[in-house]
């Protein structure tokens, strides 16, 4: 017999493949679908390889071929693929493209589907799907089963906020790309991460809710014991849409130039935030000392603080007996 967990990922296989067919059979999959990712400037073969399709705005299209396929309602439910409202059900994600999130082997655990509105804020720009038996939102990272083998090789992985960063990065042929779509960071996914490098990259909007998930990132980073940068992009773009506008050697000339250190980071903003002011300095310093902290090897630890007491001008001795403090409250 079928177990409920294998009856789930039938199910997620054959949306895949109904959303897949839509997007490249059915006329309004084509019109509305295909030609929204080609005006977004995605690939034919970056479309097929991230195996991206249309649910049809028809109300019940998928739901209904499903049911003819003889999956149960309970089972399309409770992955989220279809609601049923006063006895009359429908199709979750209708009128919206499909983003597959697979495991680590490639089985489709769940989906995020973009609207294709774009000036209604009261229009979730996302939906994802909910968690059920195979999803687990916080143990999952979107991008991982086509970049674990490259994050190997350039033992380094790049972490963006969305879906379109992580194709859009691929396509520049930058594959070592993941992102903890739907959710902010946890703890799990940097741990999924650690399987296969000890180094990360955050490369998050260029805006104020960016800049804030990176700092949060930083610290879960740091705790985890790895080693984090961060690439900031211009105010308003993310790597999907900085991406579109130069080349990929553009890009990744971008990239380098702008890596930095967990510590330059959080000093520059810091300090463009807080101008000259000693007492800021000193906040700023805490702040940078206080993530510094979380790190759990002594030696490592030292090189930062060597690093800020440098940047700053202090005496080291000062540096570390304020770490000490810190790290004494943790305990
Ligand atoms: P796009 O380029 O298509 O506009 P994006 O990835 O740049 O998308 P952001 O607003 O930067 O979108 O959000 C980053 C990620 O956060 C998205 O890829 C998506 O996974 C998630 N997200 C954004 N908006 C929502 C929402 N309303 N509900 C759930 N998740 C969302
Ligand atoms: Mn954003
Ligand atoms: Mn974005
Ligand atoms: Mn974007």
């Amino acid at each position: 017999a079928v177990t409920e967990r294998e009856s789930l990922y039938i199910i997620n296989e054959f949306a895949k493949e109904h959303f897949m067919h839509n997007m490249h059979e059915i006329p309004e999959g084509q019109n509305i679908g295909l030609s929204y990712f080609e005006e977004r400037g995605f690939r034919a073969d970056i479309i097929k390889k991230f195996q991206l399709g249309y649910c049809l705005n028809s109300g019940d299209d998928f739901t209904k071929a499903a049911l003819k396929k003889g999956y149960k309602l309970e089972y399309l439910e409770s992955v989220g693929l279809t609601r049923t409202k006063e006895e009359r059900s429908f199709d979750f994600f209708r009128g919206r493209v499909m983003f597959p999130i697979h495991s680590i082997s490639g089985r489709v655990l769940g989906f995020g589907g973009r609207t294709l509105i774009t000036d209604n804020k009261k229009v979730a720009k996302y939906f994802n799907s909910p968690e059920s038996i195979i999803y687990n939102k916080s143990e999952i990272l979107y991008g991982l089963y086509f970049a674990k083998g490259d994050i190997v090789k350039y033992d380094n992985c790049f972490l963006c906020e969305g879906y379109t960063d992580v194709i859009s990065m691929h396509q520049a042929g930058v594959a070592n790309s993941v992102a903890s779509s739907g959710t902010s960071l946890t703890k799990e996914q940097i741990r999924l991460i650690k399987r296969y490098t000890q180094n990360i990259t955050i490369l998050y909007d260029g805006d104020a809710a960016g800049i804030k998930a990176s700092f949060r990132g930083i610290d879960l980073i740091l705790e985890e014991g790895m080693n984090v940068k961060v690439v900031l992009f211009p105010d308003g773009d993310d790597p999907d849409s900085y991406s579109k506008k130069v080349s990929t050697t553009e890009l990744m000339d971008f990239i380098k130039a702008n890596t930095q250190d967990f510590v330059s980071f959080k000093t520059s903003l810091l300090l463009a935030e807080g101008n000259n002011d000693p007492l800021q300095k000193a906040q700023i310093i805490r702040d940078v000392v206080q993530s510094i902290s979380l790190i759990p090897d002594q030696i490592t630890r030292s090189v930062f603080t060597t690093e800020i007491a440098r940047v700053f001008g202090f005496d080291e001795s000062i540096v570390i007996n304020e770490l000490n403090k810190l790290r004494k409250n943790q305990i």
